[in-house]
């Protein structure tokens, strides 16, 4: 018999929603599909047994309204995202709908209603499998969704202005998602951590100072072809090796300032897959850099950019450098943080504060409103985007009673009690 309050309740909706997948024998479920109606009509009944209103937006969102004290009172908004990367884990994003859900339910079940209205958000889209563009949902609401990505084509072709209608969406009415920013009050996410910090350190949750921002980059080494047998060492212009020294330098740079940046070569090709008797001529690779300061992070780009071309200088190769994607982070409000610190240290938790290397919902929100985070440890090493992905039916009692507590103490004026 568990003592538990909302643990084992909130685990067993995360078993009954990884049962809609469109794949046998694993969990997808992306964007507009039939498997994310069927689960967000199994969501928006558990939102009306709640005590919401509940419905899809324009753009396939699924949003669950608790009313507050008085009709015009502001609105606390929550959520995360229904949909999933191929051969998911059952937490990411699902954890973010069923914790606040189980919230409500615990007000409505005792009569409570707050000085705040909440809406627990479903968004549609923020892994961006289906359609390439990440983040489409929270996008929308932020006021910041760009209608160009109403052409991108899912593999089979099929436009998302096409997908959004067959929803019985309307792909026109999606600028009208966008929130009053003086309705909204704030904007507030409870997700697994996707990493091994609070795991490293025994803690069931932490707050998430900010989102951080990320720098890409395509890079190519181009070198000089040869046969692995006849060309002395000396006279080699061998890019594999090259970029296997960039490749390190990237980690060295990062290693140095491991507390506050995170560098990554996720993909290395050689050309044509490369052959075991050529020295390659050509190598393609990706470096990725994240940090919650966007300033550091630029630095980091541009001395990892500096140390690449010292090594293509002194190995007599060429490098191309094309750093093709930005995305600013998005700081945490610090009141918030305050007050998501004072529930945990209530919860008897030590309050850990930490960046989120992941983007998420709260990272568009935060462009609109102020936006907190709360993150909820993961187990297997803390690996995520995983069928591995486990979370402790203890943890998600006390992220789900962290939660609670937040929502009722919160102060739409910006007092604290
Ligand atoms: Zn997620």
């Amino acid at each position: 018999m568990s003592a538990l309050r909302f643990g084992p309740g909130i685990l067993a909706r995360h078993e009954a929603l990884a049962r809609f997948t469109q794949d046998e024998g694993r969990l997808t479920r992306t964007y507009l599909t039939a498997k994310h109606r069927e689960a967000g009509e199994t969501v928006m009944a558990w939102m009306r047994e709640a005590g919401m209103e509940a419905g899809f937006d324009a753009m396939g969102n699924l949003v669950g309204r608790y009313a507050g004290a008085t009709a015009d009172a502001p609105v606390l908004m929550t959520g995360s995202h229904m949909d999933t990367v191929v051969d998911a884990g059952k937490y990411d994003g699902s954890f973010g709908i069923l914790s606040p859900i189980a919230c409500v339910a615990d007000l409505h079940a005792r009569g409570k209603r707050l000085p705040h209205a909440i809406e627990v958000v479903a968004f549609g889209d923020e892994e961006g499998v289906r359609f390439g563009a990440t983040l489409l949902g929270s996008r929308a609401m932020a006021g910041r969704f760009d209608p160009k990505a109403l052409e991108a084509k899912d593999k089979d072709g099929i436009t998302l202005r096409e997908a959004i209608r067959d929803f019985g969406g309307d792909p026109d009415a999606i600028p009208t998602l966008k929130r009053d920013p003086a309705k909204v009050a704030a904007f507030v996410e409870t997700h697994i951590e996707q990493g091994p910090v609070l795991l490293d350190e025994g803690l069931a949750v932490g707050v998430v100072t900010a989102i951080s921002g990320c720098t890409r980059v395509r890079a190519r080494v181009t070198g000089v072809a040869g046969h692995a047998g006849t060309v002395p060492m000396p006279l080699r212009q061998d890019a594999l090796a090259a970029a296997a020294e960039m490749t390190l330098a990237v980690e060295t740079y990062c290693c140095a300032r491991a507390d506050r940046i995170v560098g990554t070569v996720g993909k290395l090709a050689v050309d044509g897959e490369g052959a075991i008797n050529v020295i390659p001529g050509g190598v393609n690779f990706t470096v990725d850099v994240r940090s919650p300061d966007d300033a550091e992070r630029r630095a980091a780009a541009e001395a990892i950019r500096a140390d690449c071309e010292d090594i293509a200088e002194s190995r007599g190769v060429a490098l191309a450098w094309d750093a093709f994607f930005e995305l600013q982070s998005a700081p945490c409000d610090p009141r918030l943080m305050t007050l998501m610190g004072e529930c945990i240290a209530r919860a008897g938790v030590k309050v850990r504060t930490l960046p989120s290397g992941a983007g998420h919902d709260a990272m568009e929100m935060a462009r609109l409103v102020p936006a907190a985070m709360l993150f909820v440890r993961c187990g297997a090493g803390g690996v995520s985007h995983n069928p591995a992905e486990t979370l402790d039916e203890r943890d998600a009692d006390i992220a789900t009673a962290v939660l609670l507590d937040f929502l009722e103490r919160f102060q739409p004026s910006g007092a604290r009690r």
